[in-house]
């Protein structure tokens, strides 16, 4: 058996340095036991192999046929279990190197709840999503974005400067995430921020990084030529489908004309200049249109194929995170779209982005493929921005959030003056930031809430009285889909 973990996919771990850790399970001393964050389960590959998962330590072992009553042993009674040979010595120390098996006074919970609290209060990385406007020139017939027609003035702008050059005096990393509306609207104004940031993080010897979720309408040669110099590590843009899907719900604003053929163009061309630009293709996908995703990725130019990251995305998946009632539309301006929410969507939704994966040919190594199956089931310190202290969501008008897509005044909890000082509303804040998970009465004994922290925070806000699961995957999803992940080869391990 050998286990496995991806430090550098565990930001989580890495929240102490490592020489400051200890590993209390390598001194040999003290009773043992089960972690309680454990999932020892069948690989379901008519072997008898079993996988075992810890949601904690992120550790995944394939245990052979063979061994697995030994370490079904290990695991029920490890201060009984007698090492007398070298192949039960070695499955004993991978227990523990996996913390399968830890130290019988370690409370996993508060280790985990100290960690959790030391990731989402760090100020070495500082995120800001950046909204240079809310308005879009698409009008997705689904779309819960506000209308908004400004785009972020100059004074504005500047003030973001200001502001950020505060933060970055203790930051060692700046990430923006330009978002919107549709950002490119606002080219401009992310020409300037880009630069100003830049110059900035020279000054403080900050590191910069930059990503963009656009429709990709815009995004000509004129932006093409700036992805290198927008520090961009990844461009995401969504399709919806093939292009007699996609061309029904995201058309240009006050046009009936089909927006499929030029997103795709852009993409190729994209490629043709960076041809190992990592491009997040996101496909969102409702009951209705789910079943024409294989014939999308059919129609799809090879070397979009090939190269993009493909995955699905539930239409309002956030609010389909709490089930209460599925067919609920967060918009009342939006058409309803019917989603099949719980296992049997998600179940789908993971087939089609296995099968997405596996047109990937530029990464040839299947670690990068499953991406997203595996990055949710992966240790963290909060589920996502909005847990963390240091990251925000900048509108167009210097209003501050901490979701993007809660972006409502009744949400904000502050504003960016123009006099670059910033003023928060304890209050409001602590809506996003307050609520202990740790307590919830759902969260508190759910052996994923390593991988998930509670999940989305603004779910969980809009439905506090229906507040069960917010987690994309639920734990009773985790060993079928780790199970077929392993099956597929995407999700390794010895
Ligand atoms: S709170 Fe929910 S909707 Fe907002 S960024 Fe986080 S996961 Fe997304
Ligand atoms: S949101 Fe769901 S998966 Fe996440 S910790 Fe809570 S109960 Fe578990």
């Amino acid at each position: 058996m050998e286990t496995k973990y991806n430090k550098e996919d565990l930001p989580f771990l890495s929240v102490l340095p490592e020489k400051h850790q200890e590993n209390d399970n390598e001194n040999g001393n003290g009773r043992l036991k089960q972690s309680y964050y454990n999932f020892f389960f069948d690989a379901e590959n008519d072997t008898g192999d079993f996988l075992l998962f810890n949601s904690l330590s992120g550790g995944f072992a394939k245990v052979p046929a063979a061994n697995v009553e030994v370490v079904r042993r290990i695991l029920d009674d490890p201060n009984g279990f007698d090492c007398n040979s070298p192949d039960k010595k070695q499955l004993f120390e991978t227990a523990k190197k996996g913390g399968y098996i830890v130290k019988e006074n370690v409370d996993e919970k508060a280790v985990l709840k100290m960690m959790s609290m030391l990731g989402r209060y760090s100020t070495e990385q500082f995120h800001l999503v950046i909204l240079p406007t809310m308005a879009c020139n698409f009008a997705c017939n689904y779309c819960f974005q506000q209308e908004d027609t400004g785009i972020m003035s100059l004074e504005m702008q500047q003030a973001l400067v200001k502001w950020v050059e505060t933060r970055l005096k203790v930051a060692n990393q700046f990430q923006v995430g330009w978002f919107g509306g549709e950002p490119l609207l606002g080219y401009k104004c992310i020409d300037y921020l880009t630069g100003e940031f830049k110059r900035l993080c020279d000054k403080y010897d900050v590191e910069y990084s930059a990503a963009i979720s656009t429709n990709g309408y815009l995004m000509d040669e004129k932006v093409i030529d700036r992805v290198q110099d927008w520090n961009l590590r990844h461009i995401q843009v969504t399709l919806d489908g093939p292009p007699d899907i996609h061309n029904t719900s995201r058309l240009l604003k006050n046009s009936t004309a089909g927006t499929y053929d030029v997103l795709v163009d852009h993409l190729v061309k994209l490629y043709e200049k960076h041809p190992d630009f990592v491009v997040m293709l996101r496909v969102n996908v409702s009951e209705e249109s789910i079943k024409h995703v294989p014939r999308f990725f059919d129609n799809l130019p090879e070397v979009i194929r090939q190269k993009a990251h493909m995955y699905m995305a539930e239409i309002y998946q956030c609010s389909s995170f709490l089930s209460a009632d599925p067919t609920e539309n967060p918009s009342e301006k939006a058409t309803p779209v019917k989603n099949l929410t719980g296992h049997a969507m998600r179940k789908k939704m993971t087939e089609m982005n296995l099968m997405g994966a596996k047109y990937r040919k530029k990464f040839p190594c299947s670690e990068d493929q499953g991406r997203y199956e595996r990055y949710q089931m992966l240790p963290r310190a909060g589920y996502c921005q909005a847990q963390y202290a240091n990251q925000f969501v900048i509108g167009p008008h210097g209003g501050i959030s901490k979701c993007p897509v809660s972006y409502q005044n009744e949400l904000k909890i502050g504003q960016l003056h123009s006099d670059g000082t910033a003023t928060f509303n304890l209050q409001k804040m602590a809506m996003w930031m307050g609520g202990d998970f740790f307590e919830r009465k759902s969260c508190s004994k759910c052996k994923m809430l390593p991988t998930c922290m509670g999940g989305c925070t603004s779910a969980t806000l809009k439905y506090p009285e229906t507040a069960g699961c917010a987690a994309p995957i639920k734990e009773k999803e985790v060993t079928p889909l780790l199970a077929m992940l392993h099956r597929e080869g995407l999700y390794g391990c010895g």
